[in-house]
């Protein structure tokens, strides 16, 4: 089970995830992008606010 990259609980993430799926560590809420699923490894998403210039 891959390990949250901010916090380090275990993430469980379905056999049947895919890369560039989006999950939410249970543990501090952090969104973590899946990077690769061979092996599994999650990173932290990228802010998913889309910035239009102020
Ligand atoms: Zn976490």
């Amino acid at each position: 089970m891959p390990s949250c990259p901010e916090c380090d609980a275990a993430v469980s993430v379905g056999t049947d995830a895919v890369k560039g799926e989006v999950v939410a560590c249970p543990d501090c809420g952090a969104e973590l992008e899946v990077r690769e699923t061979s092996p599994l490894t999650l990173a932290l998403a990228p802010e998913a606010q889309e910035d239009w210039g102020e």
